[in-house]
């Protein structure tokens, strides 16, 4: 599967932007260019608009079950297309295979269990006075803008367009021009699954692209998933003319280790929770907490876990981890670390300075850091690299005061065996998912979404697709002859 270039997907077909702008998309694995996409305009934007407005009756006016029956077969050739998918996401993002191939398993398994769900979004009989029968109806908000980062593209584009589909609505998705050629294959198969023309458009572009999308009054709802930057400037723009606005934003995710539960295990998992995906996970580790009595003997292990994971070419079978996205994304993480080491940080483990940046790609191995001072920028900031940084606790409640602290609230984790103290901690940890035991664990029927700075909102399960529908309530009076 070849990347399809200077296209969007609009109305049921791939279209010839009106404008003349381009971006060129670059392979980060060797920095040459892959592909280019056009930049898209207003005019754009009205088009794949208008196609949606056209579609939006038609579409919700099916019955539910054949929604379904579309979501299915596009889920199927999901399957069939599945390692050109993989291999064109490991290409235009740097994430390994194994990931990709993941992603494209689990994007399948997005949209059958949206399937499963869309014949269930019942309303309710409401109990008023004997004058009046009264009931609520859910109904589909009218046309999405969904907005899409670059980390995961496949998965991103299935997570935001299968639960507002399936509830019956029509959707304009603008991807990151950062890796982004997967969505306009995702656009042409679900075509051939069945989907009519305008349910779905993909307009491809930068932020103003963007912003186009986002300020057009026939949008009747924004999904966004990115910075927290771009998510409240959003928010604003959604606010300011009264349309509804779900976030999925960054996260600084803490992981605690207790000095009872298996270091070694633990050691391995703690490492692929910070430096899998080369650090750029909305829910990566980037705050290892451990307690005093056990600090010194984990950070040995970790030390020797953060030296296997090494870049390479993602489409290599053996790789762990891919480059970074651009170079640019690299060079925000070592001016990271500088701002760290400037002020006092350790460098405990890792490889630094960096040296292993192969011609070409953007790669950067793992670095930890202990010693972090307050001061430094690392301490607060979002790191989205290959980054961590270790610190002691002395008891439970200091570990959970330090989790809790900071302004995001996407995801925590923790390693213990005391059972007592699973309980107090998800009840404790201030975030929207918290893992114990195990670390990003995620499901299509599972809710993800983030509290405090990380989000608003939740995809996935039952809530991720009540996100797209609102409740109609309708009262009749009951006439007495
Ligand atoms: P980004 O905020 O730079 O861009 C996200 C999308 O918004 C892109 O499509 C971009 O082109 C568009 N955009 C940028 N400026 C815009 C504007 N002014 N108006 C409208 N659209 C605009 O994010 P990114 O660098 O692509 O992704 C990385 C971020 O995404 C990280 O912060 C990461 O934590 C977050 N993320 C969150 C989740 C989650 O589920 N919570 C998942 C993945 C990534």
């Amino acid at each position: 599967m070849h990347p399809i270039s200077d296209h969007h997907f609009i109305g049921g077909e791939l279209w010839r932007s009106s404008s003349n702008a381009r971006i060129e998309v670059l392979n980060p694995s060797s920095g040459l260019v892959l592909g280019e996409i056009p930049d898209g305009d207003i005019t754009d934007i009205d088009h794949a608009i208008t196609s949606a407005v056209a579609a939006g009756p038609g579409w919700a006016d099916r019955s539910p079950r054949e929604r379904s029956t579309v979501l299915v077969n596009l889920a199927n050739l999901l399957r069939v297309h599945a390692e050109e998918l993989a291999r064109l996401d490991s290409m235009d993002s740097g994430r390994t295979l194994a990931e990709t191939r993941a992603q494209v398993s689990r994007s399948a398994e997005q949209l059958e269990y949206c399937a499963a769900v869309a014949d269930k979004l019942e309303g309710r009989v409401v109990p008023l006075n004997s004058g009046f029968s009264a009931s609520t109806m859910l109904e589909p908000y009218g046309v999405i803008g969904a907005l899409t980062p670059w980390n995961a593209p496949l998965l991103q584009i299935t997570q935001k367009t299968s639960h507002a589909i399936a509830a019956g609505n029509t959707v304009v998705v603008k991807p990151s021009p950062l890796a982004c050629f997967s969505t306009l294959h995702y656009g042409m198969l679900a075509q051939e699954a069945g989907l009519p023309a305008g349910v779905l458009s993909i307009v491809m572009g930068g932020a103003d692209t963007g912003q186009a999308l986002v300020q057009d009054e026939r949008i009747a709802k924004v999904t966004f998933t990115g910075s927290v930057k771009t998510g409240r400037h959003i928010a604003g723009v959604c606010g300011a003319r009264g349309a509804s606005v779900a976030l999925e934003l960054g996260g600084k995710c803490p992981l605690l280790i207790f000095a009872d539960c298996d270091l070694e295990g633990a050691a391995v998992d703690t490492a692929r929770a910070s430096f899998g995906t080369t650090g750029q996970s909305c829910v990566s580790a980037a705050r290892i907490l451990v307690e005093a009595s056990v600090y010194d003997d984990f950070l040995q292990l970790l030390k020797s876990e953060t030296g296997k994971y090494i870049g390479g070419d993602p489409l290599h079978e053996e790789t762990v981890m891919g480059p970074m996205i651009s170079a640019a994304a690299r060079d925000h993480v070592v001016s990271l670390l500088e701002d760290a080491i400037s002020v006092g940080a350790q460098v405990a483990g890792g490889e630094w300075p960096p040296h292993s940046q192969q011609e070409g790609g953007f790669f950067m191995n793992p670095v930890l850091l202990e010693d972090v001072p307050e001061t430094a920028r690392i301490k607060r900031e979002e790191i989205f690299g290959p980054v961590t940084c270790i610190e002691r606790f002395d008891d439970e409640e200091a570990g959970v005061l330090s989790a809790n602290t900071g302004f995001f609230g996407l995801a925590a984790g923790a390693y213990t065996t005391n059972a007592s103290r699973v309980r107090r901690l998800q009840r404790n940890l201030h975030a929207g998912n918290v893992w114990i035991n195990c670390y990003k664990m995620l499901d299509p029927a599972l809710p993800f979404g983030g509290d405090k700075a990380s989000g608003i909102g939740r995809e996935c399960g039952i809530d991720g697709i009540l996100n797209f529908v609102k409740p109609k309530s309708l009262v009749e009076a009951i006439r007495t002859n």
